[in-house]
């Protein structure tokens, strides 16, 4: 039988960290990652055969569970009839219009690979619009990897798996790529000048941990984005369609200026797309001066997944993936409440964080980074994953639930959540 650790270390020798996104990696809290040989639901297995509960769900891509039977078909069936064309499908308009219909103000999209290029095409749609220059962001929010976004961005990131410490950015990214990058901390509303021309933020912080919106925060920026002709855009690649039907935008009723999603639409395929109304749209290439392009852009399997998804999601089903993430927050509450061990389980919808020690709940990225800083996670981690409970490796992402997990999977972590918390603080 093959094992990790040597999978962990042939991967080595041709992939750097044997691995293909960071944050896949155990830098943050040690030893060798698990291979994944399949999935199936709430479940997946390693190349050993170790079955793990997963709350991982690819950071949120996956909300029906692995290898979904109505997933699985629609795939066939896209696959069987040619994967790739470069010319237009139906699936694309169809998926485009799931989309619209689900966001008050979204009028139109363009599907892209990945939520990272989703940003990055909406950051430059914005600057050509606007005819400014400006970005802002916030501190531990993350929106992919594209250079003027990668300053004090969360996830991977704050984790410091770029270079073993915490590191606020990355290497190669020019100072001139983020030169025009403000940071801003987050829950608190910047004064804005005519110089900006797009505010990103992430309307629930999914990538510090879980890190809610302050009442008023959201409705501030929209205001102040109002004042001086900024655009306000919603990085909604977490919060899309999980959050609820209509994702942040109808959870919170503060309409944005333009959207970006991903992970959820591709239903597991590589599918992000970012939008806005018609008129700021229409800057777009080929109607207008905004250049963006994709040889894969709305990949017939990758838009017969996502469509199924969408389809499939109910609004019964929202309540459904709320509820069962009230089960794991609570539960997580109670396990480490009876052991006397101070933690924060913020809870928004479906999304479920958990910070180590007291106080309130962080409201901005220095408050994460302290919970952080008390190195309890690794441990956390690596007991339950002992106990066949998969969290992802690093202590800003938040837990994932998909509708495939059962009351009986719930029920099984929060009891291994109960004699780890024990054991954390005995
Ligand atoms: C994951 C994520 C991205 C990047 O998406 P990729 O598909 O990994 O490129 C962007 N924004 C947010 C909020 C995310 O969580």
């Amino acid at each position: 039988m093959i094992t990790n650790s040597e999978l962990y270390e042939r991967g080595q020798h041709t992939i750097p960290g044997a691995v293909n996104s960071p944050v896949r990696s155990f830098r943050s809290v040690g030893g060798v990652p698990y291979f994944v040989d399949r999935g199936a639901g709430s479940r997946v297995w390693d190349v050993e055969g170790t079955e793990y509960i997963d709350y991982v769900q690819s950071y949120g891509a996956s909300i029906l569970g692995h290898a979904n039977p109505k997933v699985v078909a629609a795939i066939e069936v896209a696959a069987r009839n040619g994967s790739t064309f470069g010319a237009p499908t139906l699936n694309e308009i169809l998926l485009a219009e799931a989309l619209v219909e689900r966001v008050p103000g979204l009028e139109s999209v363009r599907l892209v690979s990945s939520g990272t290029e989703a940003t990055m095409s909406a950051i430059r749609l914005a600057r050509g619009a606007t005819g400014r220059n400006v970005l802002v962001k916030f501190a531990g929010n993350y929106h992919g990897h594209s250079d003027a976004l990668l300053a004090e961005a969360g996830s991977g990131v704050a984790a410091g798996v770029l270079v073993g410490e915490s590191a606020p950015d990355s290497a190669g990214v020019t100072p001139g790529a983020v030169a025009d990058t403000i940071v801003a901390p987050y829950n608190v509303v910047p004064t804005l000048d005519d110089s900006v021309a797009v505010v990103i933020v992430e309307p629930v912080a999914a990538n510090m941990g879980l890190v809610p919106p302050v009442p008023g925060f959201l409705e501030g920026l929209r205001a102040e984005c109002d004042r001086v002709g900024a655009l306000l855009m919603f990085d909604e690649v977490i919060t899309g369609f999980r959050l609820g039907r209509g994702g942040a935008t109808q959870w919170s009723g503060v309409a944005a200026d333009l959207w970006s999603f991903g992970k959820v639409i591709g239903g597991g395929l590589p599918v992000g797309a970012f939008g806005a109304s018609t008129e700021i749209m229409s800057h777009l290439a080929p109607l207008g001066d905004v250049y963006q392009a994709g040889t894969l852009s709305g990949n017939p399997l990758a838009t017969a997944a996502g469509i199924t998804v969408l389809t499939e999601m109910t609004e019964a089903d929202h309540e459904s993936l709320s509820a069962k993430a009230k089960t794991l927050a609570d539960g997580l509450t109670a396990a480490f409440e009876s052991a006397g061990m101070a933690v924060r389980v913020p809870r928004v919808g479906p999304l479920v964080g958990l910070f180590f020690g007291g106080g309130e709940d962080p409201v901005d990225f220095d408050a994460a980074a302290e919970s952080v800083a008390l190195a309890r996670y690794p441990e956390f981690f690596h007991e339950m994953l002992e106990r066949g409970i998969a969290f992802a490796p690093g202590p800003y992402e938040v837990f994932f639930t998909s509708m495939a997990h059962s009351d009986a999977d719930l029920e099984h972590t929060v009891g291994a959540a109960h004699e780890v918390a024990n054991k954390m603080a005995g």
